[in-house]
């Protein structure tokens, strides 16, 4: 068996965390960073 590294790895592609990932409109990060990133996007405490 061999681990896919790229795709299928749920984890935070800014912080690198497998903790809490949201996979939601492909941003793939976990809720810590997706609160920095929601503020981008116009999200408001998104939770
Ligand atoms: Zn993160």
């Amino acid at each position: 068996m061999k681990k896919t590294l790229c795709k299928g790895a749920r984890k935070c592609r800014l912080c690198g965390t497998h903790r809490g990932i949201i996979r939601k409109y492909g941003l793939m990060i976990c809720r810590r960073c997706f609160r920095l990133v929601a503020e981008e996007l116009g999200f408001r405490k998104y939770n």
